[in-house]
């Protein structure tokens, strides 16, 4: 064993999901599972007699064990109990709602998959895609007057030759989700019962987790971090977990007043905006119990702050989608935690290796790599990726880093090609892509541009088939209408060509140091009292002291978050609407002001019809 490899005691779970459930049931009548904003909770007896009614419901649809059931829905109780019984009935495939048509036929085909669920009522280009590829469409339909979660599922009933059997058993794959591969599109990765159920058990076993415990869910359901961490790892304590929609700033305050969560995971710009939220008064007595931070790089800054804010521990985890989530983690009170390291292993085992596959001692900078039964057997259908990925029975993380002498793991930078925008991952290949199939582009590399809030956005340079034929809002406005928006780059530079690395391949890493003076925008002032007037409102959003009519939101550190908090602002002041779609096209300020104007010349055209 390496000096650097820490070795971990196995955790006790059930291993498959619905046992985990009847489980929390047998611990008592009124124990709650699930809650949500002004709902009922759902008890653990309640969610699994809706788990054996569900079961029905998919067998009639001739959906058994093994079958592939994806998900397109809301976040929210529904997605969490939907998630829950595909995962113990089937096999679930969560998916981003915000992806564009062509993102659903690549992950729908990809995923095989046999049905999809989407919300009643709700319109979705998921729908046409299902339609297209023959998959069995499965309505979802909430019902309001019953506890946090209940849903009912409509749709075509088949014959199936699916006996009504068994809930799905621990080496059963639970859950598909696509990772960002390392240098190639996105790659499936199946987690079985087992391994979800390992890692929940890590997670809960790291927190301490009680049945007294409520976790308060703002992440997205379709990702790891939320389903282990906030969902699944609540469920083996038979603990609860609390649905929202996601991060609101207009709520926060709300839910720990009202539902009065005990803990909270979220990634580091979830947390930069509690902590504004937090600087204008939090409630007199909340009852979280410590915070817990994942998925990308947590600034020590802004843990001192958070610890300051709430008077509690904050805990920086490292997790991944092959490990089912957690990997290490830095533990609670009384144990040290250190700021900028992710932590102690905290379930599999973990070490560093060279490239040659050898372990290495502690302080030596090498590749993280893990192992244990919360580890993806492999991704599927890759042989190639899997003999890159897998050395020796360890799995290659394609992060870099090392281990200290007391074993608290730092991560010192990524092998793996992948961008890291606030914890969203995106495989900067699929981006190419999409711009390569712009007739006007010759060659496009998408690659990562350091960010003050979010440590990574998403840049492109294009180099054109014609000099002088493309503009970057042109570009970006092909972008928004093929990708989702957390992958749409922020900024996309028309260049004359692309430096090449040592083997003559376009290169991707280091490019922003590349274009640097081409991403660096001169200061040039607001150019009329609108402009003016923007400028105002983005600078007090963004925190700065001056704002230029040229400049780009995202990349003075705009993110999604504070789009929001612009367009409130806009709305309040212009008093008309703008949607977080028009943001996102018209990035620069000059361009932004010009949707306002054409706003404001329509508003007053319609009064005075
Ligand atoms: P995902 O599969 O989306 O969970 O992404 C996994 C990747 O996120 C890891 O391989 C790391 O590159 C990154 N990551 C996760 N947690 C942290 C953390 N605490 N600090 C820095 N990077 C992290």
């Amino acid at each position: 064993m390496s000096a650097s490899m820490v070795e971990n005691q196995p955790v006790s779970a059930s291993h498959s999901i619905a046992s985990l459930i009847e489980a929390g049931a047998l611990g008592g009548p009124g124990r709650v599972a699930v809650s949500a904003p002004g709902r009922t909770p759902l008890t653990y007896q309640q969610l699994f007699d809706l788990l054996r009614r569900l079961k029905e419901e998919f067998r009639a649809a001739g959906i058994g064990r093994n079958d592939r059931v994806a998900i397109v829905l809301p976040n929210g109780p529904e997605l969490a109990t939907a998630f829950l019984a595909a995962a113990a009935c089937a096999t679930a495939a969560p998916l981003n709602p915000d992806y564009r048509e062509p993102e659903f036929e690549f992950y729908l085909s990809d995923l095989k998959a046999r049905a999809l669920l989407v919300m009643e009522g709700l319109d979705s280009p998921a729908r046409r895609v299902a339609e297209k590829l023959g998959i069995t469409l499965l309505e979802i339909a909430g019902v309001p007057e019953q506890p946090a979660g209940t849903i009912v599922i409509r749709g075509p009933q088949s014959a199936g030759d699916h006996p009504a059997d068994d809930f799905a058993q621990p080496d059963d794959v639970a859950l598909l989700l696509h990772t960002s591969g390392t240098t190639s599109r996105p790659k499936l990765v199946p987690l079985t019962q087992r391994n979800l159920c390992c890692s929940a058990g890590h997670i809960a076993q790291t927190l301490g987790l009680t049945p007294d415990d409520r976790s308060l869910n703002m992440m997205p359901l379709f990702h790891i971090h939320g389903l282990a961490a906030a969902t699944l790892a609540s469920l083996v304590a038979g603990a609860s977990f609390i649905c929202t929609p996601g991060w609101d700033q207009g709520q926060f305050v709300n839910w720990l007043e009202t539902l009065r969560p005990t803990w909270y995971s979220a990634v580091p710009t979830i947390h930069q905006a509690v902590l504004g939220v937090a600087k204008r008064g939090l409630p007199a007595a909340h009852s979280l119990r410590f915070i817990r931070s994942s998925s990308s790089a947590l600034a020590p800054q802004l843990l001192h702050e958070l610890e300051a804010a709430f008077h509690v521990p904050v805990i920086e985890a490292y997790g991944m989608t092959e490990a089912a989530h957690q990997m290490c983690s830095n533990p609670l009170p009384p144990l040290k935690r250190k700021p900028g390291s992710v932590g102690l292993a905290a379930g599999p085992d973990v070490a560093i290796m060279n490239e040659a596959g050898d372990l290495l001692n502690s302080g030596e900078i090498g590749e993280i790599v893990i192992r244990g039964p919360n580890v993806t057997a492999g991704y599927e259908q890759q042989p190639a990726a899997n003999e890159a990925a897998f050395c020796k029975g360890w799995f290659r993380t394609g992060d870099q880093g090392y281990c200290d002498a007391d074993g608290y793991v730092f991560i010192t930078g990524r092998i793996k090609e992948l961008i890291n925008r606030g914890g969203e991952k995106i495989a900067p290949r699929e981006i190419d892509e999409v711009l390569l199939s712009h007739p006007g582009v010759s060659q496009a590399v998408a690659f990562a541009v350091p960010h003050p809030r979010l440590g990574e956005d998403v840049a492109a340079a294009v180099v054109p088939r014609e000099p002088g034929t493309l503009s970057e809002r042109e570009l970006r406005t092909y972008a928004i209408a093929r990708l989702s928006p957390q992958k749409v780059p922020s900024r996309v530079i028309v260049v004359p060509q692309i430096p090449k690395g040592p083997t003559g391949k376009l290169q991707r890493i280091g490019l922003h140091k590349a274009f640097e003076s081409l991403l660096k925008v001169e200061f040039t002032p607001p150019a009329s009292p609108l402009e003016e007037a923007l400028a105002r409102i983005w600078s007090e959003v963004l925190e700065l002291p001056r704002v230029g009519r040229l400049d780009n939101f995202f990349m003075l550190g705009g993110d999604s978050l504070l789009a929001m908090r612009v367009l409130s602002r806009v709305r309040a002041l212009f008093e008309i609407e703008l949607s977080v779609a028009e943001l996102f096209e018209a990035a620069v300020l000059a361009e932004q002001a010009e949707i306002v104007e054409d706003r404001l010349v329509d508003a007053d055209e319609s009064e005075n019809s």
